[in-house]
């Protein structure tokens, strides 16, 4: 019987030897840039840590696991991994994308992906026809879901049927749901994407990103272009992220626990003129999300009856600190127009919903009473 997330975060199913690292319980930082050879033509299986390394192989394996594919591949940061799962693509070549997604990804898109000869159409996969926007270039549909930051949820089941097809790649950002809530490659995705910086390191300490597939075409592809590009994650950053994964699933249930109490105080106070989040009844993706997620997340985008009041907020958070980021134990509180989403020209900004009034909660794992009372202060006080 497979094993449940909770414990494919602790241990492999191929259990180490208890002769290899000398039994240690915590995974060795094999803190080295490269491995001596016993004679011409000899290798330990391990030549330079840009190709390979074994604490950052364990991560992958583990990560891999997590989201029960073949291979994943880890990377100094989120961008570091869709940069290098873009060099897949050549020029020419037609990509779907979301309208909403995390503002770096749009800046890439816009910017080093256009340079290269892609081009893209942007828009809403969650409730337009993908399937009208693609012609015979059309390699792939890139999405969130949710997306970042207004929490769109597409079926991804439905469009990864779209994407077979067509033969084109369906690609996953699942950084707002982590594995331990979503597993898109159980549902058609070919590739999923992380920023480890959130959900899977946990700890606001740690950048990272990740590549996962359950094709072995894509596994070999990617393989060669990490070990050209050079971008794979540090051993002793591999070790944190390790540590990071080990508690994700209590992380993920408290923060989600405290989400809900939080979305719910919001939709009561009268200077709040919109909540969105998954886990409440009347989101758009709420049906959806039941079907292909084991839960709704701790994020919570809203928006505020004016920009003035969203600035005040920020101003008078202590505990809960203003910062971009998201995803670890600590709450933060986000303004996507001067933050995550800086670099979106405002018209397509406002165009996704994204206002001068919206503020984007990463609900951490405090106690939601202390939570509430340092909400109820930079509400009222
Ligand atoms: C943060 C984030 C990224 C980028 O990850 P970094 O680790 O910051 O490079 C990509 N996608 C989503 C959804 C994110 O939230």
């Amino acid at each position: 019987m497979a094993r449940g997330i909770e414990t494919k975060c602790l241990h492999l199913e191929e259990d180490e030897e208890y002769s290899n690292n000398y039994g240690a319980i915590s995974y060795p930082i094999f803190q080295t840039a490269t491995y001596a050879h016993m004679g011409v033509g000899k290798s330990t299986g391990y030549d330079y840590s840009r190709l390979q390394n074994p604490t950052r192989e364990h991560l992958e394996k583990v990560v891999a696991a997590l989201e029960n594919g073949i291979d994943a591949l880890a990377l100094t940061t989120g961008m570091a991994a869709i940069t290098l799962m873009m060099e897949m693509f050549s020029p020419g070549d037609h990509l779907i994308a979301d309208a909403d997604l995390y503002g770096g990804s749009i800046r890439l898109f816009s910017n080093i992906s256009k340079k290269n000869g892609i081009t893209f159409s942007s828009i809403d996969c969650y409730k337009e026809d993908v399937e009208s926007y693609i012609n015979e270039n059309t390699k792939a549909v890139y999405i969130e879901t949710p997306t970042n930051p207004m929490m769109n949820v597409t079926d991804i089941e439905k469009l990864g049927k779209v994407a077979k097809r067509h033969n084109l790649l369906l690609i996953v950002d699942n950084t707002f749901l982590s594995p331990y809530f979503q597993n898109p490659l159980e549902l058609g995705a070919d590739i999923v994407v992380h920023s480890g910086t959130k959900y899977l390191g946990g700890h606001n300490d740690t950048l990272a990103g990740f590549i996962v597939t359950n094709r072995k075409d894509i596994s070999e592809k990617l393989r060669f272009l990490i070990k050209t590009t050079g971008a794979g994650l540090a051993p002793f950053d591999s070790w944190l992220i390790l540590r990071g994964i080990k508690t994700l699933g209590i992380r993920m249930e408290k923060a989600q626990e405290n989400a809900i109490v939080i979305a719910n105080w919001l939709k009561e106070q009268k200077a709040v003129t919109k909540v969105i989040y998954p886990g409440l009844k009347e989101h758009q993706g709420y049906e959806i999300m039941k079907k292909q997620a084991r839960g709704f997340g701790a994020m919570i985008t809203f928006q505020l009856e004016s920009k003035e009041y969203a600035l005040a907020v920020l101003e008078k958070v202590r505990m809960i600190k203003f910062a971009e980021s998201l995803g670890g134990v600590e709450t933060l509180i986000t303004y996507p127009a001067t933050q995550t989403h800086a670099d979106v020209p405002k018209e397509i900004r406002e165009k996704n919903g994204i206002t001068d009034s919206t503020l984007r909660l990463s609900v951490g794992i405090e106690d939601v009473k202390d939570l509430l009372e340092e909400l109820n202060k930079v509400f009222y006080e």
